[in-house]
């Protein structure tokens, strides 16, 4: 309550009286606790928009100084009629493909911003899926040991061939980035119940327990990595998540710092009547 007194004087300047009134406050007071709580959000939303366009314009810049720098390369030679290394025009062209896949991540995190990110379903083996994406991924695992076990019987799913082999190479493409050049990241594909159960584990820095909830949010980047160590949109798992969910499938990390990271997607399988995703095991 909030209470205001004001005295009556006579006309000799004596208190003769006073009025005073009681106030309740209670909806006042709520609903500035509400105005002050939008207000610090939107302080929030802020900072974290901007610190994403500081990493977003450091992201983007970085293929584009060793691209220039390997067409000038390219157009020297070329002037001066010496033969041309087609390392050079590899090179140039990996960072080309850095630079759309940068520019995909934003598109599509738009698009699910705006409700828009289109999925074509269709009956699809899961298993052909995750062989293509490993095979795509073969020229950049680089010293990395790659263990794949999948049933022998192909995995049968409804979904969008091109966005799950989409989350499947972020899943390999992050255990790559985040785990030391000469371990083993293993992928299991595993059939439980209704559903196609795929694991990426890698034997990497791994992610703070009180942020593995926060890693599927938008532009989300635990602490543990620093723009400098490793690259990186925060977007790849705000996608995957969209992608999965939509496919009526779920996503989920178990990890330690320091002992490597266990990301798992369950998706229903074809022959499954709108089963109801598993609920990810309680971290140990
Ligand atoms: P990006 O890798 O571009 O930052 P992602 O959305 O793919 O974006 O991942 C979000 C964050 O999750 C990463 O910045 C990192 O902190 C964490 N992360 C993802 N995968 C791994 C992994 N395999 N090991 C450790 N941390 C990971």
């Amino acid at each position: 309550v909030r209470a205001h007194f004001a005295p009556c004087f006579g006309e000799d300047g004596q208190v003769e009286g006073g009025v005073g009134i009681v106030e309740d406050v209670t909806e006042q007071r709520s609903a500035e606790a509400e105005r002050n709580r939008l207000f610090r959000e939107a302080q929030e939303a802020i900072r974290v928009r901007d610190d994403f366009l500081t990493i977003a314009s450091h992201e983007l810049k970085t293929p584009l100084t060793p691209l220039s720098l390997r067409l000038a390369s390219l157009e020297r030679r070329m002037e001066r009629k010496e033969p041309v290394d087609p390392t050079l025009l590899r090179h140039a062209r990996q960072h080309l493909v850095r630079l759309a896949a940068l520019i995909n991540d934003l598109l599509d995190a738009s698009r699910i911003e705006a409700g828009r990110l289109a999925l074509h379903f269709e009956p699809m083996r899961l298993d052909a899926i995750v062989e293509r994406a490993l095979t795509t991924m073969d020229a950049e695992r680089g010293q990395h040991r790659i263990d794949y076990s999948h049933p022998e019987e192909g995995v049968r799913i409804r979904g969008d061939p091109y966005r799950l082999e989409q989350v499947i190479a972020n899943l390999l493409e992050n255990a790559l980035k985040y785990s030391p050049a000469d371990s083993t990241v293993r992928v299991t594909l595993d059939v439980r119940g209704d559903f196609a159960l795929l694991s990426v584990s890698d034997e990497g820095i791994g992610i703070p327990r009180d942020q593995q909830e926060q890693l599927f949010e938008r532009y989300f980047r635990a602490r543990n990595v620093s723009i400098t160590s490793y690259g990186g949109l925060g977007l790849g798992l705000y996608i995957s998540r969209d992608i999965v969910e939509r496919h009526g499938g779920r996503i989920w990390v178990e990890s330690e710092v320091g002992r490597g990271a266990t990301f798992y997607v369950a998706l229903p399988l074809l022959s499954a009547a709108n089963p109801t995703p598993p609920e990810p095991r309680p971290a140990t």
